[in-house]
């Protein structure tokens, strides 16, 4: 076969630069939290292809599940012939999210597609246009979902103008020393200045900020928000797709602050590594497009429906919401323990919601300066010794954990000695 080497020649030439890869070396299977290249090196899977397989790669009931879906038909459009998957699937998730109110759902391919969808359907319900999002979110590459995502390089770099009626309020940061109060007082200055609250339909955020950084939303704010929106008839909406399915100890990470959204969107681990997303949300809201108005070739493809439907079960017979909250545990434990020993005063923070964790890195402790060089040197050591790590944050100073939730014990320790190994050698 061709070697990695061969193979990144061709993807330089042949694939558009935009597109980029953490990893330079190419897959060749992969198992749970195991990946093997095409040398057949084998790598410990800490990326999850982006949070996509808490349930961990080919998953035997999600692998099950597709094939069988395969022998029968693999696609017929929802929109010309329905199939009872994408229905048994809505009726999952809408008995699954929070909120004590009717549900309905509505299936896409990707989180782009859903957040798009879940802005065009508060819209609708709204008659209104204005929607707010918050610095450091990531919503998709979109142009709508870019105008939302807050972080211009690499994301909105040379691509805009961005759809308008789009309005941003400063999420909460140590770092920035942006406290709750200081978010909350920026959104009814907002009101005053830019935003007239009653042309407002939403307010989206990312119940834990993912690409921004793994920094959770705190319970304060969200309620906050539950008052804000309740006051003035906007609606809430949580963008589960990446903290969703369990990487936070819960089904979906707003469950943490007790408050309800109106909508949700999710998208990766919800079907164990098949494109399909989802908008889930209040009944009647969820109702206010024309038949015809929602909807794509593609959307709830019935092989990502039928693995949805394993990948969730496996969620709830192999107990791995508390999983994740005891995964969290152990992992945050073990980097307090191996930043003090191993990089003193380098790690500068350890954080998120149960599984969905992230390590921040800076140059000293005093000045605290985002340390996005020694970031890139732990992430390209563990690859070399056989760990797949990646970054995140606005200034590319940490790392998050996305490991399979049914990763064993000994795969965790393994792949922990070797962030160890990378740490300490990128420190030396
Ligand atoms: N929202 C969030 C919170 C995400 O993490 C992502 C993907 N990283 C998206 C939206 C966009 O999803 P997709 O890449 O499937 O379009």
């Amino acid at each position: 076969g061709a070697s990695n080497a061969d193979l990144l020649k061709r993807r330089q030439a042949a694939v558009a630069r935009g597109v980029a890869s953490a990893a330079p070396v190419f897959a060749d299977r992969a198992e749970n939290a195991e990946l093997w290249d095409v040398e057949g090196r084998r790598y410990i899977d800490f990326a999850g292809g982006i949070a996509v397989l808490n349930t961990g790669h080919r998953h035997p009931k999600v692998v099950a599940a597709a094939k069988a879906q395969e022998d029968r038909f693999t696609h017929t459009s929802f929109q010309v012939v329905p199939y009872e998957s994408y229905v048994a699937l809505s009726e999952k998730l809408n008995a699954l999210a929070p909120g004590d109110f009717a549900k309905k759902t509505l299936l896409v391919t990707t989180g782009a597609e859903a957040v798009e969808n879940a802005v065009k359907i508060a819209r609708a319900a709204t008659g209104r246009p204005g929607v707010i999002a918050f610095t450091a979110g990531y919503h998709g590459r979109t142009l709508l979902t870019l105008g939302l995502t807050g972080k211009v390089s690499p994301y909105k770099k040379d691509v805009g103008p961005f759809p308008a009626d789009i309005f941003r309020v400063p999420f909460p940061s140590v770092r920035e020393q942006i406290t709750v109060e200081d978010s909350i007082r920026a959104l009814e200055m907002l009101f005053k200045t830019d935003a007239q609250p009653d042309r407002v339909a939403a307010i989206i955020l990312e119940p834990v900020l993912g690409e921004g950084g793994y920094h959770p939303v705190p319970a304060e704010l969200w309620q906050a928000l539950r008052a804000i929106c309740d006051r003035h008839g906007i609606l809430l909406i949580s963008d589960e797709i990446q903290a969703g399915f369990g990487r936070t100890g819960t089904w979906f990470a707003v469950e943490h602050s007790g408050v309800a959204p109106d909508l949700m969107t999710v998208a990766k681990s919800l079907a164990g590594g098949y494109p399909l997303a989802g908008v889930v949300g209040r009944a009647e809201v969820m109702d206010a497009l024309e038949p015809g108005g929602l909807g794509g070739t593609y959307g709830g493809n019935p092989v990502a429906c039928a693995a949805a439907l394993a990948a969730i079960e496996a969620i709830e017979t192999e107990g791995l919401l508390a999983r994740s909250t005891a995964l969290g545990e152990t992992l945050r434990a073990r980097f307090a323990d191996m930043g003090a020993r191993v990089a003193p005063y380098r790690m500068w923070d350890i954080r998120g919601l149960g599984a969905m964790l992230a390590v921040e890195f800076v140059t000293d402790f005093e000045s605290a300066t985002p340390d996005a060089a020694l970031t890139k040197a732990v992430v390209a050591g563990a690859l070399e010794r056989g760990l797949i790590l990646l970054s995140c944050g606005m200034d590319g100073n940490a790392i998050r954990i996305m490991v399979p939730l049914t990763a064993s014990d000994a795969i965790i320790d393994e792949g922990m000695a070797i962030f160890e190994a990378a740490l300490a050698a990128a420190i030396a």
